[in-house]
C-alpha cells in the first residue's frame, strides 16, 4: 500500500493519512518514528462501553473451547448470528487470509460449534491482510460477538490534524471499506470537521456530521449523543485516533447506531497519566528489541539493516543513519541515548544491538554535550565485560570529556584478555565508512 495520498486531497488526506494502522508483527516491524500505543479491538470495545457508546455484546477468547463457551452464552442470551474476529493490530481482517488456509479473519457463524471450528483455524496461525506485511500477524485471541443486522455501513473517526491544529472528525457514508481507498477514488465522500479543543463537539458540529452521514433531523439527537461520547473518550484517554469502521446503522431503528469495529491509538507522551490503558499493551506483539529497549528506558526503533547505531540526539541519529546508507551500509536501528542515559543503560543498549543477529557491526557516534563521552566509554567497557562484544565496534567520540572517554577505551583495549575489536575514529564520515567497510569485507 502506498504511504502517501495525492496532495490534491488536502486536508482529508492529512486526516486520513494519520489513520494508518500500525502492524507490529514480531520480527517484522513497522519502521516508523511515531509510536502510539494501539489496543486490540476487544480492548477498544471495552473502553467504548465504559463511555456509554453502543457496541455489540461479546467477549474475547484465547482457545477454541473458550470461543465456543462465549458463543453458547450469546446464543442463550438471544443472539441469532455470531461473529468471530481475529484479534490483530492491523485492519482489513475481513478480507485477509490465515496461514491455516482459512480465508477471512472475520467470520459470520450460526452455531457455537461453527465458531469453535473456525477459531481452531485462527488461533495460533498468522493473519495476512492488506495492512500487514507478507508474513502477517499472529492471532493469539479471537473476539466473539453477537451479529447485528446492518442496514448501512458508515465511517467515523476522530484524529488530530496538524493543518487545523486541532482534533477533526472524519465522516463518510462509504463505511466498511478502506478509507484510504475512498480518499483516492471519491474524496468528496469524506467530510472533515475541525473541533474546537476548548469547547469540544458543539450541537452544531454534531448535527453537521450527522447530516453529512445521511441521517435526517429526527435522528440527530441519538447520533449526536454517540458522537459526543466518542469525543469525550478521545480527550479523556489522550487518544490520537479513534476510528470506527463500520459505524453501522442497524435494523433496530433509523437512529440505532453501533460501533461494529474500533481502532484506538493513544499518545505515548500521556503514558504517565494513562497507566491503566498502557498496562493493557500486549508486549508479545512488540518487536522484542523494542520491548527490551522500552524497559531500559531507551529511545529505540528497530530497522532491518546490518549496522547497529548508538547515537546521542535524534538529529545526529538521523544523520548517522543517512551517512551509513550513503556509504553502502544499512542501519539496523534508530537509537538515541539522549543526554540522561546512565552507564547501565548504555550497556543495555549494546546488549540489544548485539542480540539482533542481522547486526554485523556497531557504530557509536557521540557528540558529547549533556551526555559525557567518558560515560559512553564506561558503558562500552561495561558492555564488553558483561555482554562480551563479539562484533566490530567503530567509535566516534567528540565533545564533553572526549579525552577521558578515549583514555578509558584505550586502557580497556590494553588491559584485557577478552579482546574487543574497536576502532576509535575522530571524523564522523570516516567512522561511518569504517563501519560500512566491516560489512563489505564480511560479504566478500
Ligand atoms: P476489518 O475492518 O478488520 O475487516 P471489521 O470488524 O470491520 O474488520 O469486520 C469486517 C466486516 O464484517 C464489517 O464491515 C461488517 O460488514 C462485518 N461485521 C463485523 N462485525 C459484525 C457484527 N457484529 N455483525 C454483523 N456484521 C459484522
Ligand atoms: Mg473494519
Amino acid at each position: 500500500m502506498s504511504t502517501l495520498l495525492p496532495q490534491r486531497l488536502g486536508v482529508a488526506a492529512v486526516a486520513v493519512r494519520s489513520l494508518r494502522r500500525a502492524p507490529a508483527a514480531p520480527g517484522h516491524q513497522l519502521h516508523q518514528q511515531l509510536r502510539f500505543l494501539s489496543l486490540q479491538e476487544y480492548q477498544s470495545k471495552d473502553l467504548l462501553r465504559r463511555y456509554g457508546i453502543n457496541v455489540q455484546k461479546g467477549a474475547v477468547a484465547s482457545t477454541a473451547d473458550e470461543a465456543f463457551a462465549v458463543a453458547d452464552r450469546l446464543k442463550r442470551e438471544g443472539a441469532t448470528d455470531l461473529i468471530l474476529k481475529c484479534q490483530i493490530l492491523a485492519g482489513g481482517r475481513g478480507k485477509g487470509t490465515l496461514t491455516s488456509g482459512l480465508r477471512g479473519g472475520v467470520k459470520i457463524c450460526s452455531t457455537p460449534t461453527e465458531v469453535r471450528d473456525f477459531a481452531k483455524d485462527m488461533i495460533g496461525y498468522r493473519l495476512i491482510t492488506q495492512q500487514t506485511d507478507e508474513l502477517g500477524e499472529e492471532v493469539n485471541k479471537v473476539l466473539v460477538h453477537e451479529g447485528v443486522n446492518i442496514v448501512k455501513e458508515l465511517y467515523l473517526a476522530i484524529v488530530l490534524d496538524r493543518s487545523y491544529a486541532s482534533p477533526v472528525i472524519v465522516a463518510s457514508t462509504q463505511g466498511g471499506m478502506d478509507i484510504e481507498q475512498v480518499a483516492e477514488t471519491d474524496p468528496d465522500a469524506i467530510h472533515v470537521r475541525p473541533i474546537d479543543i476548548d469547547t469540544g463537539v458543539s450541537d452544531n458540529d454534531a448535527r453537521a456530521i450527522a447530516l453529512a452521514l445521511g441521517f435526517d433531523d429526527s435522528c440527530v439527537p441519538k447520533v449526536s449523543q454517540q458522537l459526543k461520547r466518542l469525543y469525550e473518550l478521545f480527550v479523556a484517554c489522550d487518544a490520537t485516533q479513534v476510528e470506527i469502521n463500520p459505524f453501522a446503522i442497524t435494523d433496530v431503528a433509523p437512529d440505532a447506531v453501533m460501533c461494529v469495529d474500533a481502532k484506538i491509538a493513544f499518545d505515548d507522551s500521556a503514558k504517565y497519566r494513562q497507566q491503566e490503558l498502557f498496562s493493557m499493551e500486549d508486549e508479545s506483539l512488540m518487536d522484542p528489541r523494542e520491548a527490551a529497549a522500552h524497559k531500559a528506558g531507551l529511545n529505540y526503533i528497530g530497522l532491518d539493516g546490518n549496522i547497529g547505531c548508538l547515537v546521542n540526539g535524534a538529529g545526529l541519529a538521523m544523520a548517522t543513519m543517512d551517512i551509513i546508507k550513503l556509504h553502502g551500509g544499512s542501519p539496523a536501528n534508530f537509537l538515541d541515548v539522549g543526554g540522561g542515559a546512565n552507564r547501565q543503560q548504555v550497556a543495555e543498549a549494546f546488549r540489544i544491538l548485539q542480540a539482533d543477529d542481522k547486526v554485523r557491526s556497531i557504530l557509536v557516534n557521540i557528540f558529547g554535550g549533556i551526555m559525557r563521552c567518558d560515560l559512553i566509554a564506561e558503558g562500552i567497557v561495561q558492555a564488553a565485560e558483561e555482554v562480551e562484544l563479539k562484533i566490530p565496534l567503530v567509535v566516534r567520540l567528540n565533545g564533553t570529556n572526549v579525552e577521558k572517554g578515549r583514555r578509558i577505551i584505550a586502557e580497556r583495549m590494553v588491559n584485557t584478555d577478552k579482546k574487543i575489536d574497536i576502532q576509535v575514529i575522530d571524523d564522523f564520515e570516516e567512522a561511518a565508512k569504517a563501519a560500512c567497510a566491516t560489512i563489505q569485507s564480511d560479504v566478500t
